[in-house]
């Protein structure tokens, strides 16, 4: 899809919109391009500037290649940038268990998330991104015996004063702890303080362990770590860690060393200059 730089522009605050979707990420973006397909007046919000980081193993399971055939997206798999890989292989120390995947997808998060929200605005979706935004409350209007409701949603760009916008539904797409949700409107998510954090890199290695096709899996006893070599050469690094356990391992790459030894898997030098 051609590149397309999304807007920083907060609407006005005047227009109704059907839907507000909050949040980039795969459902927000699908979310918002289905809506949009529909003829929804869309509006998507996305706090960061688009591609933005995102931590994950790049893999593509087979539920999610088919969520994106059936929205049409097929040709998103076709890419250049998606391959695929076809063995999943487990360490665990000394046992080592490989398995036939069958076809799955390995593609960058920070590019097929991009890719997602330019369909949502080729789709009549409007993008703005670098904008934060909190779901102020809903509003209930008696018409006609009618009851209409609407959604205020606050959006906040990073460069900007505060704007309120209204839509008759918002879909919070935002990802862990639901940030905006918080705001003492009777919604609450806690995350809870032992859940395992996520921490990943992408990094250029030559090592000749980490062969592209192949998804690598460790598992230690703080945490696991997945390793693929995406289409561009580079490895994509995963991981999700014990947080106590993290603060006493010298940091991010020092986790993941440890990680891989643990499992016995291979360290590649680069590992440690990666940002993670
Ligand atoms: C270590 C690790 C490895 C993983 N590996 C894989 C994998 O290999 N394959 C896989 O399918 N899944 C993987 N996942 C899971 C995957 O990352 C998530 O399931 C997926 O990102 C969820 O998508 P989402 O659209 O719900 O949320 P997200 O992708 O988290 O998107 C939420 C978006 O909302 C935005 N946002 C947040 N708050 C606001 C706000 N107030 N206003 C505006 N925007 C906001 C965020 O910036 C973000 O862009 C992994 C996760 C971790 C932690």
């Amino acid at each position: 899809m051609k590149n397309s730089s999304f807007s920083k522009a907060v609407p006005a605050s005047k227009h109704l919109w059907d839907v507000v979707v909050i949040g980039a990420g795969p459902a927000g973006c699908l979310a918002a391009r289905d809506l949009a397909l529909r003829g929804a007046t869309v509006l998507l919000v996305e706090r960061k500037a688009i591609p933005r980081p995102k931590i994950c193993g790049a893999c593509l399971n087979h539920r999610g290649s088919h969520v994106l055939k059936t929205a049409g997206l097929e040709s998103l798999l076709a890419s250049p940038t998606v391959s695929s890989a076809n063995l999943f292989h487990l360490q665990v120390g000394r046992c080592v268990c490989r398995l036939g995947v069958g076809n799955m997808h390995v593609a960058p998060r920070s590019w097929l998330d991009g890719e997602l929200a330019r369909f949502a605005e080729a789709a009549g979706a409007n993008v703005v991104t670098e904008t934060e935004a909190r779901v102020a409350g809903v509003e209930s209007i008696l018409e006609d015996d009618h009851e209409h409701r609407s959604v205020e949603v606050l959006l906040k760009p990073s460069h900007g004063e505060v704007r309120s916008v209204r839509a008759g539904a918002a879909v919070v797409a935002d990802g862990l702890g639901h940030p905006s949700l918080q705001g003492g409107h009777g919604w609450s998510e806690q995350v809870a303080p032992t859940s395992r954090v996520g921490m990943g890199a992408t990094f250029s290695s030559d090592h000749r362990f980490y062969q592209e096709g192949t998804i690598y899996m460790g598992v230690g006893r703080h945490g696991y770590i997945g390793v693929v070599r995406l289409s561009d050469g580079r490895l994509n690094c995963a991981a999700a860690v014990d947080p106590s356990w993290l603060s006493s391992s010298g940091g991010l790459a020092g986790a993941a060393d440890r990680l891989l030894i643990e499992a016995r898997l291979p360290v590649p030098t680069e590992l440690a200059q990666a940002s993670w």
